[in-house]
């Protein structure tokens, strides 16, 4: 595997993640832990090392992606890093002498205080014990650690892992495919691009798209990120009047989740290049996110993403879905003052 391909790999698979990810770096704002929640295939290794490169990267390129060519990243791709701890189960379980080499690693990044990441393919493969001891580490960060655990179905990972963790859910990242097969199927342009957001199949999009739950829901997010773009406190209101209305079901509610991180993701994309309104996921709504791209500092959009983020897990958590919201809600008009 050269490494120019993992990056690209990275990139193709999760495009949002990988500028997120490298977002979050460039501004300072890596978490110490996190739970990349992804299917087999849907590249949470390639970001995974694309997010270590990206660390230790001495030649960060004008995209601010790592070179691949460096030493360090060299190093990392042929899995030769000291500093870059990685464990894949052998077999069934990651084994007790696997958990024992974490642990070592562990406590000496604490006395050696250097920059650190621990990559834990499988992390459900964990026994009880295991994953107890790791969870120590998770919750005293030592040093300068950051620890990702990857899984490809987090319904398997313990709940003290879960909440002390910030959960990453690795969506399908539709192919091309995908769009032509939608524009076939009668999808208007201005549903496409965000339909591939949220959903792998034509069927699925297709169900989404009945009785307009997706223009109404796509017209209601965009009303309530305007809202909160012009630190209208109804925007507040709108959670109540047109958000949860949306989210009959559990399922509706996290299509809704997955809206909302899709409009400030089309903020952050307008940040750094110019996109084509055809190519956002809200272009009734371009000119508001472009403003905003340019209003609000890199940092403060990473901290909305991020907020954003976290509002798949607080579902799973079976947090109240309007409740989620507001707390969203709140917290965004904060980072507009
Ligand atoms: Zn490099």
């Amino acid at each position: 595997m050269s490494e120019e391909f993992v990056v690209a790999t990275a990139q193709r698979l999760q495009p949002q993640l990988v500028s997120h990810f490298m977002q979050l770096i460039q501004s300072n704002h890596l978490a110490h832990a996190y739970l990349f929640n992804g299917a087999d295939g849907t590249g949470r290794q390639e970001v995974a090392r694309t997010v270590a490169m990206r660390l230790f990267c001495q030649n960060v390129t004008d995209d601010g992606l790592p070179c691949g060519q460096c030493p360090e990243c060299r190093r990392i791709m042929a899995g030769d890093h000291p500093d870059v701890v990685s464990v894949v189960p052998d077999g069934q379980r990651i084994k007790v002498d696997q958990v024992r080499y974490l642990k070592a690693e562990f406590t000496k990044s604490a006395v050696e205080g250097n920059q650190k990441i621990f990559i834990v393919d499988q992390v459900d493969r964990m026994t009880t014990g295991a994953a107890n001891s790791l969870l120590k580490f998770i919750e005293e960060p030592v040093g300068n650690t950051v620890a990702l655990l990857l899984t490809a179905n987090k319904n398997l990972i313990l709940p003290t892992i879960l909440s002390r963790t910030q959960i990453v859910d690795f969506i399908k990242v539709a192919p091309q495919a995908l769009t032509t097969a939608l524009a076939k199927a009668g999808i208007v342009p201005s549903q496409r691009y965000l339909l591939t957001t949220l959903t792998e199949s034509v069927s699925a999009a297709q169900e989404l798209v009945v009785d307009d739950w997706l223009a109404n829901a796509q017209t209601a997010v965009g009303q309530w990120f305007t809202a909160c773009c012009d630190r209208d406190e109804r925007a507040f209101v709108r959670v109540q009047t047109e958000l949860v209305p949306l989210g009959s079901n559990r399922d509706r509610q996290g299509v809704v989740l997955d809206m909302v991180v899709q409009v400030w993701h089309d903020a952050l994309r307008q940040q750094a290049n110019a996109v084509d309104p055809t190519d956002l996921a809200y272009p009734q709504v371009a000119p508001v996110s472009q403003r905003v791209a340019h209003q609000l500092s890199i940092d403060r959009l990473v901290t909305i993403m991020t907020e954003t983020l976290a509002t798949r897990g607080q579902l799973a958590g079976n947090l109240n879905f309007q409740a989620i919201l507001e707390a969203l809600t709140l917290q965004i008009l904060a980072q507009m003052r």
